[in-house]
């Protein structure tokens, strides 16, 4: 029997009542398969800083270390009780981004996907939305403005400045850019390549890259296009794309305007893969506006064991069932509130009663 150790970080917020509902579904999955879990629990966000000093201690450190796949909720404070924590320390600062630099998760693989029979939960009109959204935005996660220098400081005058910088090596670009042709290739061979090369230099580069990157996939048709005008054709035709790459800051802002046109941020599952180590969780944050009120939608994190199961552990079939027993709980007309838009015909349903219900429909699937 195969084992593996999974760090569990419930997070802030929503965070440990989405992960509860995860949680349920790995333990489905072990009784279903010759695999056994051994699950890490360890404090990681703001909860952390809290109840140790620090948002990433190094008891939680040596446990992601050990693990072999990372389970992550939500991190992170309304904007008034950030303040209760020191600006280095605040959860993604202190927490998230030096996990990341940890363990050189780079490839950040955010699905925005409409599956068949949940265009109703969005936004968009029909005529958009056409036959479903189904793309993958492909996020550089360790370099970029998120990672550079950061200086904050008074000048001769005694005026206050801020000095952030965009740095990235060719290597960094190189390797999120391979990674994105790889997930072309198994998919419909189309990449937009989303930069800014007409201000930022950083895109200049990004771009000179990618054309000495494309000729080792001639199969992959390479569209570029600005960030900008990316925002815009995700509204207006979402049905262009099928992978998309970019770096970190605009893959921060794009995928949220993603989780916008399914309906809801709590479709948003993803994956961040390193050379070793990948951890998972929801793209959303730590939803401090619904947080204790069992409403808020596990879709997001259930998504992101099911992206643990494909990539960490090579189970296809099983992350295959994971996605479908969440559909089957939409097409039995089931959502959170999140999802409701003010549809009548919606039945609305708990964060708990999600995850017994999507537990319960795993549980009747044929096993692989
Ligand atoms: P948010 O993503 O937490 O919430 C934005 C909106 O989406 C809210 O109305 C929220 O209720 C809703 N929402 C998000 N997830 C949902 C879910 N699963 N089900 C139903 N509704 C959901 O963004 P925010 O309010 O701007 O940020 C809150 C905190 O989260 C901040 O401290 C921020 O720094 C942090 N954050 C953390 C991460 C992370 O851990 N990777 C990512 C983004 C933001």
């Amino acid at each position: 029997m195969k084992s593996y150790k999974i760090a569990i970080l419930a997070g802030d917020g929503i965070g440990p009542e989405i992960t509860a509902e995860a949680v349920k579904i790995l333990k489905v999955v072990e009784a279903r398969n010759a695999v056994q879990f051994e699950l890490l629990y360890t404090p990681f966000g703001a909860s952390a800083y809290f109840e140790c000093g620090h948002p990433y201690p190094d008891a939680s450190k040596a446990i992601t270390d050990a693990a072999d796949a990372i389970l992550k909720g939500p991190i992170g404070l309304n904007h008034e009780d950030s303040k209760k924590i020191p600006v280095d320390l605040q959860p993604e600062r202190g927490a998230l981004l030096p996990m990341r630099a940890r363990y050189n998760t780079y490839a950040n693989i955010r699905p925005v996907s409409l599956p068949n029979g949940l265009a109703h939960f969005s936004p968009l009109k029909p005529e958009i939305i056409g036959d479903g959204i189904d793309i993958i935005i492909m996020r550089e996660l360790v370099g970029g403005l998120y990672f550079g220098n950061k200086e904050l400081g008074r000048d001769a005058n005694g005026k206050r400045y801020v000095r952030e910088t965009l740095e990235y090596t060719e290597d960094q670009i190189r390797q999120i850019l391979k990674a994105a042709f790889d997930v072309s290739m198994r998919r419909k061979k189309r990449l937009h390549n989303i930069h800014k090369s007409n201000v930022l230099k950083s895109s200049v580069l990004w771009n000179e890259i990618l054309e000495e990157v494309a000729p080792e996939y001639p199969e992959v048709e390479v569209i570029p296009m600005l960030v900008d005008a990316a925002a815009t054709h995700l509204c207006l035709n979402p049905g262009q794309f099928d992978v998309m790459v970019m770096e970190n800051m605009f893959g921060d802002i794009l995928s949220d305007q993603g989780g916008g046109i399914l309906g809801s941020l709590g479709l948003m599952p993803s994956a961040c893969l390193g050379p070793e180590k990948a951890y998972y969780e929801p793209s959303h944050g730590s939803a401090p506006d619904i947080a204790g009120k069992n409403m808020a939608n596990p879709y997001s994190m259930i998504g992101s064991v099911a992206m643990m199961l494909e990539y960490s552990f090579g189970m296809l079939a099983e992350s295959r069932n994971v996605w479908d027993a969440m559909q089957g709980v939409f097409n039995d007309g089931y959502s959170t509130p999140d999802l409701s838009r003010g549809n009548t015909q919606v039945k609305l349903i708990s964060t708990q009663d999600f995850g017994d219900r999507v537990a319960e429909k795993l549980q009747a699937m044929p096993k692989a």
